[in-house]
């Protein structure tokens, strides 16, 4: 098994995966989506308090109960699961990921009126809703965390199609609302993270191959100078702090403890580091006490969506297959 899997992390775009690979990817695909909902469940019940506050109340943060500020219920889900859930369906109903499409599924997600949404969030979407651009105007402080949330169904349709499609991919469904090029390295990095995992690629290769050109570009994302407290929303926080936790633990349970236990934008970190280590570790490092407890609906939803985005990816890149039909 092992060794198809690191056979697979070698494959060029185009190749066709075994059914055994296949069955290895998407159990990763999908316990990276249920590690992304469970992360924001868990990490929401302290967004915005400090350590200290969270060690004052808790001690060890790492049941999923629901309440913080937005009062949620138990394994309920915030705007990092919803929007990328959101995403994904406009993906599949595409076959493609596609800026406009994406943009009419977020604006559909903001009239339903959801628990949370970010400033930048909003902004963008009511200017989409006057000037029906899907491009929101590049901006040096759109710098926040609300696009990578929401990558993983890019990062699950484009796999195997190669680094160029993926960037186009990312940049197209951040633009809706994040024109930023801190966001776009961000996302591009962590889709790729994603890709690499689920293709069986090892820690050490996964931080080589995209963690390391993301510093060397961008060395303000370097994370390894000082642990990362208290992240903000700012998505070079966000990005330390996750990979921080990511790189320092060697379960999915104490990577995801880890970053919600800093506090700051817990859910957001939570999602974000929730993806990476199910797609590292895949779904039987998943504690079966946090799946109980994630909201049945939503549960439903990332496993659909995961199997439905990685079927959709092996049909190749979209401009080959339109010209192709
Ligand atoms: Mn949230
Ligand atoms: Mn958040």
């Amino acid at each position: 098994m092992l060794w198809a899997r690191n056979l697979n992390a070698g494959a060029k775009p185009g190749r066709i995966a075994t059914p055994r690979e296949r069955s290895a990817m998407a159990d990763q695909a999908t316990a990276a989506f249920l590690g992304l909902a469970i992360g924001d469940a868990l990490g929401a019940t302290v967004e915005f308090m400090t350590p200290r506050e969270i060690r004052q109340e808790f001690g060890v943060h790492c049941e999923i109960v629901g309440g913080g500020w937005l009062r949620l219920k138990p394994g309920q889900v915030t705007d990092d699961t919803t929007m990328s859930l959101a995403l994904g369906e406009a993906i599949l109903a595409e076959g493609r990921v596609d800026a406009r499409a994406a943009a009419e599924a977020f604006d559909a997600w903001m009239r339903a009126k959801p628990v949370d949404i970010g400033n930048t969030v909003r902004r963008n979407l009511i200017t989409y809703r006057k000037t029906g651009n899907p491009e929101a105007p590049a901006s040096e402080h759109d710098a926040g965390n609300g696009a990578a949330m929401r990558i993983l169904p890019v990062a699950l349709a484009t796999l195997g199609q190669g680094r160029e499609v993926l960037a186009t991919a990312c940049r197209a469904q951040g633009h809706v609302t994040h024109h930023n090029i801190l966001s776009d390295a961000a996302c591009i990095a962590l889709a790729g993270m994603v890709q690499d995992f689920v293709r069986g690629k090892s820690v050490e290769d996964v931080e080589r191959a995209n963690a390391a050109p993301l510093v060397a570009v961008h060395p303000v994302f370097d994370y390894t100078v000082k642990p990362r407290d208290n992240p903000s929303g700012f998505v070079v926080e966000t990005i330390q702090a996750v990979l921080q936790a990511l790189f320092a633990t060697e379960t999915f349970e104490d990577c995801v403890v880890d970053v919600v236990n800093r506090g700051g934008d817990a859910d957001t970190t939570g999602a974000i580091a929730g993806m990476l280590a199910g797609a590292r570790y895949g779904l039987d490092a998943i504690p079966v006490r946090w799946l109980r407890r994630l909201d049945r609906g939503v549960a439903e939803s990332c496993r659909l969506q995961a199997e439905a985005l990685l079927t959709l990816s092996a049909k190749g890149p979209a401009p080959e297959r339109i010209r192709g039909d």
